[in-house]
């Protein structure tokens, strides 16, 4: 009886020690939920899409509220329960089995065509994938990384318009011109001339150097913003930025990935398409645009890791989220210089929040190029370096040849079987777009100091929203303001002012109260001419 009793007190003391730490901590577990799975629930269950794609979500849930989601009406099969000492990756794959045989320690499970999520313990998981494959390193907050948000966008109903362009398309058109094949050349050729730039390598870290005394020698201010990435390496983004003259916090970005892969990574990766060609795009801007003056500021990021799992990006992207950094839009470059054998054609690839962009590059950058545009919406692609921005809830787009390069992610990509006119081609696309968003300084000064209030007035049987308007009152150079209104975020404004206004402050009345309004103004001199549009503000920004 007593030893029974012993045995029980041991017992119920091992049961303290090892069941109720487990218990103590919130256990999570990944589910393939349905596509665009309602914002609603997710709050209310403690949830999170960790990632949209086209078909489904992958979200991020408390074990606890499985019920709830179930009652929610959400449909969702359990793909993993999340482990601490784990990592989790999306993994994009044209193989029909992506793993190797003998892949014991991986786990995998198909979230749609192509596209696999995949649990690995060490860095050494790469060798048992199917080559070639792409990577997007998954952050799965709270257990790994405390409190930043995942922010998905969801689809907005109303897809915004290309707006109508107040500047002459001259300036513009006298930028576009300096973009030089030859230049792009002799930088791809350098990059590929480091042997490799596969990220944790020295030639990488060389590569990331060069670039910044790229950026140093074309008079711009440019820093190295140094990284960590799977426990044990190191790398670094190199930024460069063009401040802007009316609202510099206002930041149009343009990026591309220096790092390279191939199948003997470790001593020759040339990367020459993949993608040397779009960091010698960055850098051609920069050499282009460092002595121009903007409304608005031009960053120019050539980030690092991307291969290993869009690593650079998402450190900018997140960093940028958690100081507020108000980035109007992201063009991503990513192997603009192997357009295939018949075809030249750009893919401007968005999701859902970010089609405004695509539509405004295509628009504004057509008449420029030789090469066909094509818009691609769809959240699923997300192996390059404008996801992370996506992520982090920013429009973003990526320019990519619309073809199948024989020589990815191979020691043969190199600069011999690139198409300069067409990387060219591509370059001058980004650059009109860059320019065009970030609004070339024009005779007359945009206002400045754009500030929305909104207020709800509820009357017995309707309510309607106001919206009050106040800006700087700028000096002696206009006589007058016009005052334009967007239903989406950079849509197609719509003038509200029939003369200019000579006050700084307009009010709109009888406004839909459900609906998002953004507004911009701009000032108009004793000709008449205009400035730019001044930095967009949303109806109730400073409620
Ligand atoms: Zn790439």
């Amino acid at each position: 009886m007593a030893r029974k009793n012993r045995l029980l007190f041991g017992f119920i003391v091992l049961f303290f020690i090892f069941c109720l730490p487990a218990a103590a901590a919130e256990e999570f577990v990944l589910l393939k939920a349905p596509a665009k799975l309602p914002k609603a629930i997710c709050s209310s269950t403690g949830s999170f899409v960790v990632q949209e794609l086209q078909t489904c979500s992958l979200v991020c849930a408390p074990r606890r509220s499985l019920n709830d989601l179930q009652k929610a009406g959400a449909a969702f099969e359990i793909a993993f329960s999340l482990e601490a000492n784990q990592s989790y990756f999306l993994l994009h794959s044209r193989h029909p089995q992506p793993l190797l045989p003998g892949a014991r320690r991986l786990k995998c499970l198909q979230l749609e065509a192509g596209i696999w999520l995949l649990q690995a313990r060490d860095p050494g998981f790469r060798a048992w994938l199917a080559e070639p494959f792409s990577l997007k390193a998954l952050r799965l907050p709270p257990i790994f990384s405390g409190s930043d948000e995942a922010g998905t966008v969801s689809p907005r109903a109303d897809q915004a318009k290309t707006r109508a362009r107040l500047r002459p398309e001259a300036e513009i058109a006298v930028l576009v011109a300096q973009v030089s094949e030859e230049r792009l050349s002799n930088d791809i050729l350098a990059l590929q001339n480091f042997k490799t730039r596969y990220a944790s390598t020295p030639q990488c870290e060389a590569a990331g150097d060069f670039i910044l005394e790229r950026f140093q020698e074309v008079g711009l201010a440019a820093a190295s913003d140094p990284f960590a990435f799977e426990s044990a390496y190191q790398s670094k983004n190199i930024v460069a930025v063009i401040p802007g003259m009316v609202a510099p916090e206002q930041i149009v970005l343009a990026c591309a990935h220096y790092d390279s892969y191939s199948n003997d990574r470790f001593v020759l990766a040339p990367g020459a398409d993949d993608n040397a060609s779009g960091t010698a795009a960055v850098l051609e801007l920069a050499r282009i645009l460092a002595g121009e003056k903007f409304d608005f500021s031009i960053v120019l990021l050539c980030v690092s890791a991307e291969e290993w799992g869009l690593y650079g990006s998402a450190h900018y992207a997140r960093q940028a989220r958690q100081e507020g950094a108000e980035i109007v839009g992201v063009v991503n470059l990513d192997m603009i210089a192997f357009p295939g054998a018949s075809q030249r054609v750009l893919d401007v690839i968005g999701n859902y929040s970010s089609e405004w962009l695509a539509d405004r590059f295509i628009a504004v950058a057509q008449p420029y190029v030789g090469l066909r545009l094509d818009k691609v919406i769809n959240p699923s692609m997300v192996w390059s370096d404008h996801s992370s921005f996506w992520d982090q809830g920013y429009p973003a787009l990526c320019g990519i040849e619309d073809s199948d390069n024989p020589y990815y992610h191979r020691t043969s990509d190199t600069l011999d079987k690139l198409d300069l006119g067409f990387a060219a081609d591509a370059t001058r696309a980004a650059l009109a777009v860059v320019a065009d968003l970030a609004q070339p300084l024009g005779v007359l000064m945009a206002p400045t100091g754009l500030q929305a209030r909104s207020q709800l007035s509820l009357a017995l049987f309707t309510s309607r929203k106001t919206v009050y308007l106040q800006w700087d009152a700028g000096d002696d150079s206009q006589v007058g303001f016009h005052v334009y209104r967007a239903s989406a975020a950079h849509g197609a404004y719509e003038r509200l002012t029939g003369q200019p206004t000579a006050v700084n402050m307009f009010v709109d009345p009888l406004l839909l109260p459900d609906q998002t309004y953004y507004y911009v103004v701009t000032a108009v001199d004793q000709n008449g001419r205009e400035s730019n549009y001044s930095r967009e503000v949303r109806d109730d920004e400073n409620n």
